[in-house]
C-alpha cells in the first residue's frame, strides 16, 4: 500500500514537471511580442502621454499631437485628434 502512495506522488511529480515544460514555451512566446503588451510599454517608455479623448496612454514619439493653449496633447489616433478639436471648437 505504501508503495502505491509513493508511486502516486511520483506520478504527480512527473505530471507537474511535464506541465511546467509545456507551460514554459508559451510564456516565452508571449514575451516575444512587446508591441502588443500595452501595459508593459507604459512602464518601459519614459515619454507617455494620456489621450484626453479616450484616456489611452500613447507614446509621445509616434502619435498625433496638437498644440492648444500652450499645452501639447497626444492622441492614440487621428480620430481622437479630430474629436478633441471638435470639442474645443464647440
Ligand atoms: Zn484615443
Amino acid at each position: 500500500m505504501a508503495r502505491l502512495i509513493v508511486l502516486l506522488i511520483l506520478a504527480m511529480f512527473v505530471y507537474f514537471t511535464v506541465k511546467n515544460i509545456f507551460r514554459a514555451p508559451s510564456r516565452k512566446m508571449s514575451g516575444k511580442k512587446p508591441e502588443d503588451a500595452g501595459s508593459r510599454d507604459l512602464q518601459d517608455a519614459g515619454e507617455m502621454a494620456e489621450d484626453p479623448v479616450c484616456g489611452t496612454y500613447v507614446s509621445v514619439d509616434s502619435s498625433p499631437s496638437l498644440y492648444k493653449n500652450g499645452q501639447k496633447f497626444y492622441f492614440c489616433s487621428e480620430e481622437c485628434k479630430k474629436k478633441f478639436e471638435e470639442l474645443k471648437n464647440n
